[in-house]
């Protein structure tokens, strides 16, 4: 084809999607697949949020409630915020992508970490910006570099707390660090999609800044605890200049009806989130006990998944554990090669897990003890 393809695409890190489960099972003959890639809640939503799902399927022929006012109205009520200062999206993905288009200007930046949520960096070259990419300390987001790092074409702070791929947090003398040496014309965005399972003790409410500092964007998402991840629904919060901003570069009926109901309907099971929260920090222990008594390295995580040390032969190992029906994401992929990102399932599949993944670790590493 010699049509000449943008620019910005030819210069995109290919992004590699976790393999599915229809694949695996043709490929390697197996009856159970387990997808431990992509950090869904295993659990799934509410049991009532299913039948609301169910119930509202018959609206499909009508467009959606353009302005998402049901569920705006009840996040409002649950933050004591106004509605104006909320915009929901196709996923915080497509939020992302409506911030760079509202402020990235060609030659302008954003900073991030490096590694870190590939689309800040899809969305900000989109827009024929560049990114400046701080390396991780320790598995942590170098947050006083990110922002020593802020030029005079910095137009975007991205931070992600928990952090993907390494489930590590931002605490609170961090925020402030970060707010407090930002000025007004930089955005700073905190991408909370696993907010809801940071410790009690660890979590900062980062809604409650918003009073204060108005160049703050908050992003949470229905995709991950609450389970809704293959509709599509997810919402940011700021002042209502940015929001009017984002509204404006945002396409018309962009979150889908059945999600607008799902999305409200959970906010009315709130308790299920706590619910939820707790099962996987059990589960948590339970990796960390398994994978400290085997001697294999971790990344305690803030999040619903874990990076585990798979070693130098790490692609051995997703490799073996496909072929016992385990999907899950190559650090190497990720930007951290040596390790996989397994997100925690329901008890019975954990346990499957980390008995074949110590099985295939020990029998690659342990041979010759
Ligand atoms: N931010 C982070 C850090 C994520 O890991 C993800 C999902 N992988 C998203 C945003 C996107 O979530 P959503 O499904 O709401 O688009």
């Amino acid at each position: 084809m010699s049509i000449k393809i943008k620019e910005w695409i030819s210069k995109m890190p290919e992004y590699i999607p976790g393999r599915t489960i229809e694949e695996i099972k043709k490929e390697y003959g197996l009856r159970e697949v387990y997808k431990l890639a992509s950090n869904e809640n295993l659990f799934g939503p509410h049991p009532d949020v299913m039948k609301k799902i169910c119930e509202n399927l018959s609206d499909i022929k009508y467009y959606p409630d353009d302005e998402s006012c049901e569920v705006r109205k009840k996040l409002a009520g649950k933050y004591n915020i106004d509605s104006s200062s909320i915009i929901m999206g196709n996923g915080t993905d497509q939020i992302i992508e409506m911030i760079c288009d509202s402020f990235i200007e060609p030659g302008e930046n954003a900073v991030i970490a490096d590694p870190t949520f590939l689309i800040y960096e899809k969305s900000t070259l989109k827009c024929s910006g560049t990114v400046i990419k701080v390396p991780l300390k320790e598995f942590r987001q170098d947050v006083e570099k990110m922002v020593y790092s802020v030029n005079d074409k910095t137009k975007i702070l991205f931070f992600t707390n928990p952090h993907n791929p390494t489930g590590t947090n931002i605490n609170r003398s961090e925020l402030d660090f970060i707010m407090k040496n930002t000025g007004e014309n930089l955005l700073v965005v905190m991408d909370e999609a696993y907010y809801e399972y940071i410790d009690d003790e660890e979590k900062v409410d980062t809604i409650k800044y918003l009073s204060e500092y108005n160049n703050l964007v908050v992003l949470r998402t229905f995709s991950k605890i609450y389970g809704l991840a293959g509709l599509r629904i997810g919402y940011g919060v700021s002042g209502n200049s940015i929001i009017s901003a984002l509204n404006k570069v945002r396409l018309p009926f962009n979150v889908n009806s059945v999600a607008q109901k799902a999305a409200a309907a959970a906010l009315e099971n709130e308790s299920y989130v706590e619910e939820i929260k707790g099962k996987i920090e059990e589960e948590k222990k339970y990796f960390y006990y398994v994978l400290a008594k085997n001697g294999i390295g971790f990344v305690r995580s803030c999040a619903n998944f874990i990076l585990i040390n798979s070693g130098e032969n790490s692609d051995m190992v997703v490799e073996e554990l496909l072929k016992n029906g385990f999907i899950v994401r190559p650090g190497k992929n990720l930007g951290i090669p040596g390790y996989i990102r397994v997100t925690i399932a329901l008890p019975d599949v954990n346990k499957k897990f980390l008995l074949t993944f110590i099985t295939i670790f020990n029998n690659l590493y342990k041979k010759e003890e």
